[in-house]
């Protein structure tokens, strides 16, 4: 259990927690725990058991993100339940928004009983799946949506995110391009970061920007950045997207290794899936990978408009510290060389690399992804067959997500009261 009393859940740890134990063709019922973090699988079966006396309930399931039910067996799982749910209630906390109760299914029971010895009050109010702000992906085309082409085309036209319902807050930050806002999107009550970028450009020019954007409705990875649309305002386009609560990689000091190796696995996949559409990344960097608190790593910023990035690259000034010498040179442009710039990315976010500090595999990919010939890079299935990635191939976001809370506490505690 040390994990739990440590880092990321430090602030969580005193808090109370509330179990909302959800009967079958019933209510709920909802269970405060002083001591979450200590908590153990078989206090919550007593529990239930207090709840539903008359069945016999051996597990319970949550739901993720996705609405997906998860069983929970074992002390192991119900630690993967709770790190999740804290990771979502810090989301929620970072948001300004209400902390939801977790909310659990006891598996296979009859109708509860009489015997209630904790005192425990039934929920009379709707669940929270009814009063939580409806999710973004109820209201509008969310990543997973399969939509015809015709329909995407009518989405875009009806112009489904405008200014009107969007509520600036802060700046994340500024880009060559444009600048990114925190921003809160009032029909749904969810916070997006919208990218704004300056383009004095045609009308027919926005109109080709806009039908090359409708491939983001396609793009269905939890690697790579949910699009929720973009619309036009004058000379300016919005471009609205998830909120990464972590933001990106280029402002987190040095990365340990072992979370470093998850990061590179979750980009690589990223990576694989775009190519696999036939999309080019073209500006794979350290500021174009996002975290969130719940050990998320996402892709942003990939070319999918070819005129956005001529128009954007017309007023660009400077210099790519991530290109490839190819791109460089004026040659083609390739898979290849968004290899070269994910090797770039990680030996720069990785320590400064003193012989015997790196493990032979991280040396070793960051080399081959390097190489000066394109062609002697790793293709797709062999980053992903890499000795480094496949070690870190585990889909652990605990460790990314206790990293990123840490780092963010850390950032906090620095900043001083504000
Ligand atoms: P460039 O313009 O050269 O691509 P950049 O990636 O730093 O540089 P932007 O893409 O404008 O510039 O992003 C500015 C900053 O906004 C990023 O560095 C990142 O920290 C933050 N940011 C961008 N998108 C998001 C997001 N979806 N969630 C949270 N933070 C974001
Ligand atoms: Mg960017």
């Amino acid at each position: 259990m040390l994990w739990l009393a440590i880092g990321p859940f430090r602030a969580m740890e005193n808090q109370v927690l509330v179990i909302r134990i959800k009967i079958p063709n019933s209510g709920a019922v909802d269970w405060t725990v002083h001591s979450g973090p200590q908590l153990l699988f078989r206090d919550v079966l007593d529990v239930i058991g207090q709840v539903l006396p008359e069945a016999t309930t051996t597990a319970f399931e949550y739901e993720d993100e996705d609405g997906d039910r998860i069983t929970v067996r074992s002390d192991e799982e119900m630690k993967a339940m709770l790190s999740y749910y804290y990771s979502t209630v810090m989301e929620q906390q970072v948001n300004g928004q209400l902390i939801e109760p977790l909310q659990i299914f006891p598996r296979a029971c009859k109708p509860p009983g009489e015997r209630n010895i904790h005192g425990l009050k039934v929920n009379t109010r709707a669940g929270p799946s009814q009063h939580t702000s409806p999710a973004i992906s109820d209201s509008l085309p969310s990543n997973s949506l399969k939509k015809s082409s015709a329909e995407l085309k009518k989405i875009l036209a009806n112009g489904q995110m405008n200014e009107q319902d969007i509520r600036y807050r802060d700046t994340l930050g500024h880009g060559n391009g444009g600048t990114v806002y925190k921003a809160y999107h009032v029909p749904s009550g969810k916070i997006l970061a919208v990218k704004v970028i300056l383009l004095d450009i045609t009308l027919e020019l926005q109109k080709q920007i806009m039908s090359e954007l409708e491939i983001l409705y396609k793009c269905d990875s939890s690697y790579i950045i949910g699009f929720y649309g973009a619309f036009f305002v004058e000379n300016r386009i919005s471009i609205c997207t998830e909120y990464m609560d972590g933001g990106s990689l280029d402002v987190y000091r040095k990365i340990p290794e072992h979370v470093l190796g998850r990061i590179a696995a979750a980009v690589v996949k990223g990576l694989t899936y775009l190519w696999s559409l036939k999309i080019l990344h073209r500006d794979v960097k350290p500021s174009n990978m996002l975290v969130n608190t719940k050990g998320q790593v996402k892709l942003c910023d990939f070319g999918v408009s070819t005129q956005l990035v001529n128009s954007i690259a017309k007023t660009y000034v400077g210099t790519n510290a991530y290109m490839a010498p190819e791109r460089i040179s004026g040659e083609q442009y390739g898979i290849h060389s968004d290899v070269w710039s994910l090797g770039i990315s990680f030996m720069e976010d990785s320590p400064v690399l003193p012989a015997g500090e790196f493990s032979h595999p991280f040396v070793h990919f960051i080399t081959q992804c390097m190489r000066k010939q394109p062609k002697e890079r790793p293709a797709p299935e062999e980053l992903m067959g890499h000795p480094f990635i496949m070690q870190f191939n585990d889909g652990n976001s605990t460790v990314v997500s206790m990293w990123v809370c840490r780092e963010l506490e850390e950032r906090r505690s620095q900043q001083g009261p504000s």
